[in-house]
């Protein structure tokens, strides 16, 4: 069994700023770790469907390297261990290209577009110009609790840096340049404008995700079904695991596992998930939040009140788009579990496959050591791809528990 804890290695500022002043931007080591041989012949205790015969052997390559300021982990199952290479070879490509165009540590299209005098129109290109649209687009569905112009908050609150409390008129300033409103983007031109001295784009709650989806486009066209995609701390798992065992459909190996970590301590992991062609992002401030003036800080922000959110714990969705998973848990985590959920059930409503798991620490205010503090809410379909967890969260990941027969929804 494979196993992957899905809380980020929030490594991103440390490493960001390595690569800031460092040379060697980009890749800083592409190591292969391990190469191994599956025999999947002959599985035990498959199903009516199984073929008689040897299934043909597969190759897992695994890959570590430095990607987006964080750790891309790479597993790819291929017919040999040379296609393996050459398709983790697009993935790390892939990785490369749209680090290129989003990161704002140093120059790149939406740099330019950051530092652009107020209205000018950047050419930012086709591809970022429609993602940009995208992004706002999700900031209007989100009621603005995600929002991609938080940059001008992100500075003052130092986030990048070794964090700090800002004064009231400084806050005031940051909230009155940050918002959708604070941007003009293009797409049918390729341009976008930012309509205010101090607005900024920041990469933060998106990049990843992004990233994800195209890294999952290269690898269908490498031919590669199966995979197991880690960056920072955010997964993607495509098709089966080979070395799980069969499932009763008789297809080789079973779906990925990954493990969902404790939202204050990130090496336990609460529960075990089963997913197949499901991205999973977690968005928390283990690691990752700043002290200042005696307070924590969180570094996923409230745009309303330009606060970091408050932190109850964690919140993990699981989405066929690595995109909408990364969006939608900086979202639910600013929205808090009771608006996170409402919102989860209208966008599902709307279409939009996603599901997602509240971790909340009760313990936090405490600072109790008592491990029955964790409490989860999840949203009715969760529970089916939990394989085990957590006796204080068991029940609420129980299908029976959290599946209850769901009413027709009201017609409008
Ligand atoms: P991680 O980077 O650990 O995977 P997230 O995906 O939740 O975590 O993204 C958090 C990052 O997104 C922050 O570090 C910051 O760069 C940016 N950010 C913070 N608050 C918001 C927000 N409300 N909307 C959009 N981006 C945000
Ligand atoms: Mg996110």
């Amino acid at each position: 069994m494979r196993l992957r804890l899905n809380l980020s290695p929030k490594q991103m500022s440390k490493m960001h700023r390595a690569e800031a002043t460092g040379p060697g931007a980009g890749i800083l080591l592409a190591v292969i770790l391990a190469s191994g041989l599956f025999g999947l012949a002959a599985p035990v205790g498959g199903g009516a469907e199984e073929k008689s015969g040897a299934a043909p052997a597969r190759e897992l390559v695994e890959r570590r390297l430095a990607s987006m300021g964080t750790f891309l982990d790479v597993a790819v199952v291929a017919a040999n261990r040379e296609t393996g290479l050459a398709a983790s070879e697009r993935v790390v490509a892939e990785a490369r290209r749209v680090e290129d165009l989003l990161t704002t540590w140093r120059d790149s299209p939406l740099s330019r577009l950051n530092a652009a005098a107020p209205g000018e129109e950047v050419a930012v290109g086709p591809e970022l110009a429609a993602l940009l649209a995208e992004m706002l687009r999700w900031s209007a569905r989100t009621d603005e609790a995600f929002d991609p112009t938080v940059a001008p908050l992100m500075r003052a609150w130092d986030l990048r840096g070794a964090g700090r409390v800002p004064d009231r008129s400084e806050l005031a300033a940051a909230v009155a340049a940050t918002g959708p409103g604070r941007f003009r983007v293009s797409p049918e031109l390729g341009t976008a404008a930012r309509l205010h001295p101090a607005a900024g784009i920041d990469e933060g709650a998106w990049g990843k995700g992004y990233a994800l989806d195209r890294i999952a486009e290269r690898l269908a066209e490498a031919g590669v079904g199966d995979a197991l995609i880690d960056l920072g701390g955010q997964t993607l798992a495509l098709g089966r695991d080979p070395s799980g065992a069969s499932g009763a459909s008789g297809a080789s190996g079973k779906a990925w596992r990954i493990g969902i970590a404790h939202p204050r301590e990130r090496q336990r992991p609460v529960a075990m998930l089963s997913v197949s062609n499901l991205s999973a992002s977690t968005s928390a401030n283990s690691e990752r939040g700043r002290t200042a003036g005696g307070r924590p800080i969180g570094h996923e922000l409230d745009p309303h009140t330009g606060e970091p959110a408050f932190d109850f714990g964690s919140a993990t969705v699981l989405a066929p788009s690595a995109l909408v998973a990364d969006v939608l848990s900086t979202a639910f985590f600013v929205l808090g579990p009771e608006k996170g959920l409402a919102l989860s059930e209208s966008l599902r409503r709307e279409g939009v496959a996603q599901e997602v798991l509240f971790l909340i620490d009760r313990g936090a205010r405490s600072h109790a050591q008592d491990s029955r503090r964790l409490e989860a809410l999840a949203s009715p379909g969760f529970a089916q791809h939990v394989v085990s967890a957590d006796p204080e969260i068991a029940s609420v990941l129980t299908p029976a528990v959290t599946s209850p027969p769901q009413p027709d929804p009201p017609r409008h």
